[in-house]
């Protein structure tokens, strides 16, 4: 079996369509310069014909604003810059096919070497213009996915933008890419389409022929080839009921999370990045429960980003929520969370060292600007912001005392700061736990980080395939903390949420709500299904369910009451 990484989720089997690209061989013979030229000049008309049909193509099966880049690409084609220096290059004895190779090259490295991570990635568009080009030029036929008739699924190095956009769903029930990773190009592609998809599946090309049969699990990033009968008959049918599963689902999407007895929850969303946010709307997230902003900082190339690139990011989330809550945790390095341009201190137990805000503490240069970021930002929508890893009082009051400081400056240097943001913390540290009522009195809510809280309560690395026996949100050490966090919090009028991955496991949900949570904040695919599971059960009920699981001996013996009370209820 092969692992890839799960990127559009959807459960299928079905023949292997090799996506590979043409070889390019140069030609090593050159015409005159005049008809150099006017073989250049046809191929650019050929490529502009071919990227407005795939245009229009994809016009219907894709947003406006993906299709922009179409758009984006036909202007790059058209740049006098670009065609002028391909131009120059065969007057100056260049063949065109060679001319347009150096030129996109070289526009592809200045474009991938600059700072800003918008021009970065327009280095992949003008690669795929320029291939496009080039393969004109030299008359090789750019494979065309739109010709596929037949149900496959595609297997490739990675897929560009406009190859995601030519694939038909009726034929094309998944990909599975060698390259990628869950923010590239494809993957997103993929989540808007909703084609299942794999990317990062090593060893697929060489492991595949066309024509093979493929089992692909894209909810685990499980690939089998010639696949067994039983696995075959196993995939399809787990396939079909996701199928059914999430098309019934769509109904929730503007559905209040209520329970039979109308206590309401709210389901908020997990994001890393601004692009997450369209999956949130799509899934009906009813805010942002947990932005890990380090990710900002794990994709910057060379530096800590500055207060401007971290603004406008900022801002797109909240502008695109549209007035609902955002909370944006503070900078969360560290761990297993590593920087290209920072070097961490040599620690013998990372995961308990130098990290988090901890980190930002020491180093409040890096702090003060992300605050000034997030501050700025807030005046487009309903910042809140929180802490992580806080284990005392007095980090709290430090950490939130530079956040006041730094909301002054900007009023005094005359910017907008939203109103009424709620500064509140993570309780992923047992110590913030056990502690919680004092917190509460500080802090304007809690969100309980049950994927650090069980590491720490349970002395077991979250990471460690060893110890992963005692990795155990459910054990009732982890629920007990759990409990006391969210009786604190109410006790002095502050809401608690859980934005670990705890918040989405459906066993867990019933007790969560017993114990009174208000925010369960989940990646967005996890929504609907959550909110189907609360919309299903009655608080007051949970309420004892919630009481007699803590009073049971073991993780073990609450999966299985919680399952056989799901099962007979
Ligand atoms: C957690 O610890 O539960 C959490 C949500 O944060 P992260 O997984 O980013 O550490
Ligand atoms: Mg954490």
């Amino acid at each position: 079996m092969l692992k890839g990484i799960a990127v559009s989720s959807g459960i299928v089997v079905g023949k292997v369509y090799k996506y590979v690209q043409p070889q390019i061989v140069l030609q090593e013979t050159r015409g005159e310069t005049a008809s150099e030229l006017a073989k250049f000049k046809e191929a650019v008309a050929k490529t502009e014909a071919d990227i407005t049909k795939i245009k229009e193509r994809a016009t219907g099966k894709l947003k406006p604003e993906e299709l922009e880049i179409f758009d984006a690409h036909l202007t790059m084609l058209q740049d006098p810059e670009y065609q002028g220096q391909i131009e120059m290059k065969i007057n100056d004895g260049s063949n065109a096919d060679a001319a347009c190779q150096e030129v996109t090259d070289m526009m592809v490295n200045m474009f991938s070497m600059m700072e800003d991570e918008y021009f970065k990635e327009r280095a992949a568009d003008i690669k795929d213009v320029g291939h496009r080009l080039l393969c004109n030029i030299i008359g090789v036929k750019v494979p065309d996915l739109t010709t596929i008739d037949e149900e496959v699924i595609i297997v490739a190095s990675d897929l560009t933008p406009s190859d995601t956009a030519q694939m038909d769903k009726n034929y094309i029930i998944g990909f599975c890419t060698e390259e990628g990773g869950r923010t590239s190009h494809s993957a997103i592609m993929a989540r808007s389409l909703e084609i299942p998809a794999v990317v990062g599946c090593r060893g697929i090309l060489e492991g595949t022929k066309d024509g093979d049969i493929i089992a692909m699990d894209a909810t685990t990033g499980d690939v089998i080839v010639s696949p067994s009968e039983d696995i075959v008959a196993d995939y399809t049918k787990r396939g079909d009921a996701l199928k059914a599963e999430k098309e019934a689902l769509k109904v929730l999407v503007d559905q209040p999370s209520i329970s039979l007895d109308g206590h309401k929850v709210e389901i908020a969303a997990n994001i890393g990045t601004p692009k997450d946010v369209d999956g949130v709307i799509k899934n009906g997230g009813e805010a942002v429960g947990l932005y890990r902003t380090e990710f900002l900082y794990m994709d910057s190339v060379d530096d800590f980003p500055d207060e401007e690139t971290q603004f406008v990011a900022y801002k797109e989330v909240l502008e695109r929520m549209n007035g609902k809550r955002v909370v944006f945790r503070t900078l969360d390095i560290g761990g297993d969370k590593k920087l290209n341009y920072f070097e961490f201190p040599e620690e013998l137990n990372p995961f308990l060292g130098y990290r988090a805000v901890r980190l930002c503490l020491d180093r409040q240069d890096i702090f003060r600007t992300q605050l000034r970021a997030i501050l700025r930002a807030s005046a487009y929508g309903r910042a809140a912001i929180m802490f992580p890893m806080i284990a005392t009082i007095d980090e709290f009051k430090r950490a939130k005392a530079l956040y006041e400081e730094e909301r002054e400056k900007l009023i005094k240097e005359g910017y907008n700061v939203g109103e009424n943001i709620e500064v509140g913390m993570m309780v992923e540290i047992p110590a913030s736990a056990i502690m919680a009522e004092k917190f509460a009195q500080y802090a304007d809510f809690f969100s309980i980080g049950t994927n650090d809280l069980t590491q720490y309560t349970m002395a077991a690395d979250r990471g460690s395939k060893e110890v992963s026996y005692l990795y155990q949100p459910l054990n009732p050490g982890v629920l007990t903390l759990i409990k006391k966090a969210i009786d604190a919090a109410h006790k002095y009028g502050k809401w608690c949420g859980v934005c670990g991955e705890l918040a989405s496991d459906v066993v867990a949900a019933p007790i969560l709500l017993g114990l009174g949570l208000d925010e369960f904040s989940m990646t967005a695919p996890s929504i609907l299904p959550a909110r189907k599971m609360i919309r299903s059960l009655n608080y007051e009920e949970m309420k004892g369910l919630a009481e007699k699981v803590l009073d049971l001996e073991s993780q073990d013996e609450i999966r299985a009451y919680v399952e056989d009370y799901l099962k007979n209820r």
